[in-house]
């Protein structure tokens, strides 16, 4: 932040929006934020006067998302769009988002207005104080399914125990992110990206701002079941090794099931005339162990697939268009 002539503070302020298939929803959305952004301009209390930045980043859309943006880019000047290559995920959208942001703080906000744009001149208020990060926490969420709302709720405290980072419970990706923050991001190669957790990990000050979560405004959700699932596995595979120490204790238990049974076998040989008769236990047995071998090696697999693709050090993205940017930002990274 720097203080201009007038002795009133200035800064600049990024909005990141990742937008797949939005058209619904993106002509509001827009406006929303270009009022919010008037707003920010004038001076406001405990806050700096604000130069905003919105950045929507066309997620490989296959609807007219990106031709509107086009459109609307070309009436407003704060407004600078980038086209990925194809559909790259949430994640790396709003990665490359902020990777073009020039603000001293970036907001990431979902497209869809589940995230009430009028929040943001809060955290910058509380970015004013002195916090780096302002993640909203999520205390209602109407208009989602009852399956959803469980298994994210379910999901949240799973993570939050297998993972050696605190990764703050119901809370998605919206928040305000000082300049050390993103730089700290930016510096962080990873591919498989869980952004909520990367931000936890790179610490500093951090507040936490309740709110209600709307419902979406238009449009249906992009994350069917299936991309939730990955991104799941994406948050709890990136942040903790210990289902690998779940496997062993998967096996460690199945051997010591395997040892009761074969005491069982040998004592009833020994000391009585009764004997373990064949076909049943045995296949059992085998089918036992077969399973547990599967799930073992499955959970190794997902971490040698995730090697993997690190080693192989493709650039997270490719983008196609960048429009409004005036300078070279916002170039892919490796
Ligand atoms: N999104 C994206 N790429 C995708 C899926 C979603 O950029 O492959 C964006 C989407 O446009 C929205 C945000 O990510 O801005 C959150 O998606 P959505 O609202 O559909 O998820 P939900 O709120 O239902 O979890
Ligand atoms: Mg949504």
């Amino acid at each position: 932040m720097t203080d201009a002539e007038g002795g009133e503070m200035r800064a600049r302020l990024s909005i990141v929006v990742p937008c797949y298939n939005e058209e619904a929803v993106i002509g509001a959305t827009l406006a929303r934020l270009a009022a919010l952004a008037d707003r920010l301009a004038r001076p406001g209390a405990g806050r700096p006067v604000l130069e905003t930045e919105i950045i929507c980043v066309d997620d490989g859309s296959a609807d007219a998302t990106l031709a509107l943006l086009k459109a609307a880019a070309a009436a407003e000047p704060r407004l600078r769009v980038l086209a990925l290559s194809r559909n790259f995920g949430h994640q790396i959208a709003a990665t490359a988002g902020t990777d073009a942001a020039g603000g001293d703080a970036v907001v990431l906000i979902d497209a869809d207005l589940q995230d009430p744009p009028e929040l943001i001149e809060e955290m910058v208020r509380r970015w004013n104080d002195g916090f780096d990060v302002v993640y909203g926490t999520r205390t209602e969420r109407p208009g989602e399914s009852a399956f959803k709302l469980a298994t994210a709720r379910g999901f949240y405290r799973v993570l939050n125990r297998l993972s050696e980072v605190a990764i703050p419970l119901d809370t998605g990706d919206f928040r305000l992110m000082s300049r050390t923050v993103v730089d700290a991001l930016k510096a962080m190669p990873e591919r498989r990206r869980f952004l909520r957790g990367m931000v936890a990990w790179v610490g500093h000050r951090q507040a936490a701002l309740p709110y209600a979560r709307a419902e979406r405004a238009a449009g249906v959700s992009k994350y069917p079941l299936r991309k939730m699932v990955r991104f799941a596995l994406d948050g709890i595979l990136s942040f903790s090794s210990k289902p690998l120490q779940l496997a062993i204790a998967i096996g460690l238990i199945a051997a010591g099931v395997a040892l009761l049974g074969i005491l069982y076998a040998l004592v009833l040989r020994i000391f009585t005339d009764i004997w373990v008769e064949g076909w049943t236990a045995l296949f059992i047995a085998v089918l036992f162990l077969g399973g547990v071998q599967l799930v073992c090696l499955g959970i190794l697999g997902e971490y040698v697939a995730r090697i993997y693709d690190e080693a192989k050090g493709r650039p997270l993205y490719l983008l196609r268009e960048r429009i409004g940017f005036g300078d070279g930002a916002g170039e892919p990274r490796r």
